[in-house]
């Protein structure tokens, strides 16, 4: 394994270090490994699995600072936010100790004439998890945690820019006793990735982008290997006549740009009633340009640097497009003066959907916003999209939200809150935005097949 990966530190734009990476051969040695490992893993006894991940959430909690760091160092997030993701994963991994055994428990569901039938949960086998930076603790642990806990063996690729982070995720896990076989990180990027779903594997469970997802699900389909995307999303939101515009502007504007607008379910397109559209325009605008921009290790900033050094062209060009075609450029829209790579908060009034900005993810502190004259229109505007992530509604009126939200294909709706996600509900999106699901009962279940069982006393 003569491989490196070099990781930056996004803030700075600097090389940060650089790690020892896999290649086609390790990575074939793992999955060999993976394989051998797992029905040893699945024998236990659930409750030697769930002590496992008991461990885990122990010293998740005891490193939760240096784990903090260490995220904030390679993705740029800031510090406040780095702890609030860890301190978010508990109740994550609560969710999956207290219902883990409950979702693959036997299911007698017919008994008579002599038959008995039941429905086990078997595990898949060996599963892999192709993950991504913006969130690299929810959406890596939303797989290997409970796909761990069905009996399952891990193959785990974090995201070349969170590499540290999914590395020191595998190292608690194998504290904690999950056998190095069982929980294997494969350091690399997209060709490891792709090396990686050339490997005898039961199911591929992925989280990024459209076109990589797509990538995947085309490789895998001639070989019939259980398949799920979690990919990206243009969410819109609706600001209805009745609110407290104030409210809904402040809460939509931390929706846009937390975590700097590089969340799956950040929202990226509003469209306000136009009753109420300047006046909620003017407190977005005002509570964006007080949020604080700066080096993501001060406990004060709110808003850290774009990840990827290529997504400041991505933001650049959705911001000239939309100015082109008549949006008004309300405030932000350049990149930061820094050495590395900020870029400011921005908001676009005026948009209409021949822009980029209402079309296209942004992925970036960005958000482009549109008058509409009534509930129809805004409705007809918000499923003008290849995604379907999710979708809101902010207004007083709940029967309205409800009848509203029944109309949008989202797999995930929201009245008055946004970007947020529970382990209570499932997450999933609709066209583009993938297939499948996690979190959830469900999302304990997709980690083990339904097994039919017929029998008959003799
Ligand atoms: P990405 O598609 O660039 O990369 C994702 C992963 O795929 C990385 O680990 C990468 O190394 C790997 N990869 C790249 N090419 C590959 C190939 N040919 N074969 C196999 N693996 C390959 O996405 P990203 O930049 O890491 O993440 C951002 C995207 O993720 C956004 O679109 C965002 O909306 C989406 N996302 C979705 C969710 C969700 O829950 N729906 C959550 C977080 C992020």
């Amino acid at each position: 394994m003569n491989a490196t990966l070099q990781i930056h530190n996004p803030w700075t734009g600097q090389a940060l270090t650089t790690i020892p990476a896999d290649d086609a051969a390790s990575v074939a040695a793992k999955a060999a490994a993976a394989r051998a490992a797992q029905p040893a893993w699945a024998a236990l006894p659930m409750a030697e699995r769930l002590a496992c991940i008991t461990r885990f959430r122990a010293a998740v909690v005891a490193q939760l600072e240096d784990l903090a760091t260490t995220m904030t160092r390679e993705t740029g997030k800031p510090i406040t936010l780095s702890r609030n993701e860890l301190n978010g994963l508990l109740p994550r991994l609560d969710f999956f100790l207290e219902q883990a055994e409950g979702a693959v428990r036997d299911e007698h569901v017919f008994d008579g004439g002599g038959m008995h039938e039941q429905i086990g949960h078997v595990p898949l086998g060996v599963v892999a998890n192709i993950s991504a930076w913006n969130y690299p603790w929810f959406v890596g642990c939303n797989v290997i945690v409970p796909a761990l806990l069905t009996g399952n063996a891990v193959l785990y690729k974090p995201s070349e820019h969170a590499a540290l982070t999914g590395g020191a995720i595998t190292r608690l896990l194998h504290e904690a006793g999950v056998p190095a076989g069982v929980m294997q990180c494969l350091v690399g990027g997209g060709e490891v990735g792709a090396a990686l779903v050339a490997q005898r594997i039961d199911g591929l469970f992925f989280t990024g982008s459209h076109a990589t997802g797509q990538r995947i699900a085309m490789a895998l389909a001639p070989r019939l290997v259980k398949v799920q995307l979690e990919l990206g999303g243009k969410d819109p939101m609706y600001v209805r006549a009745d609110v407290d515009v104030k409210a809904a502007a402040e809460s939509l504007a931390d929706g846009a740009m937390y975590n700097t607008g590089q969340g799956c379910c950040s929202v990226e397109r509003i469209y306000v009633h136009e009753a109420v559209h300047d006046a909620f325009v003017a407190h977005f605008v005002a509570t964006v340009r007080a949020m604080k921009a700066g080096d993501p290790m001060d406990a004060s900033t709110y808003l850290g640097a774009v990840t990827r050094e290529p997504q400041l062209r991505v933001l650049e060009a959705q911001v000239a497009d939309a100015v082109a075609k008549g949006a008004t450029l309300a405030c932000g829209g350049h990149r930061t003066a820094g050495p590395g790579w900020g870029f400011e908060p921005t908001v676009l009034s005026g948009c209409d959907h021949s822009m980029e900005v209402m079309r296209e993810e942004s992925f970036g502190p960005i958000v482009g916003i549109q008058k509409v004259a009534s509930d129809d229109e805004a409705v007809e505007r918000m499923n003008d999209t290849r995604y379907g992530l999710t979708a809101g509604v902010y207004t007083k009126d709940e029967a309205a939200a409800r009848a509203l939200l029944a109309r949008v294909n989202a797999g995930t709706v929201y009245w008055n809150c946004c970007d947020r996600v529970s382990p209570r509900l499932p997450w999933s999106g609709v066209g583009d935005s993938g297939i499948g699901l996690t979190l959830s009962t469900h999302g304990i279940q997709t980690f083990t097949r339904p097994k039919a069982w017929h029998l008959r006393q003799a």
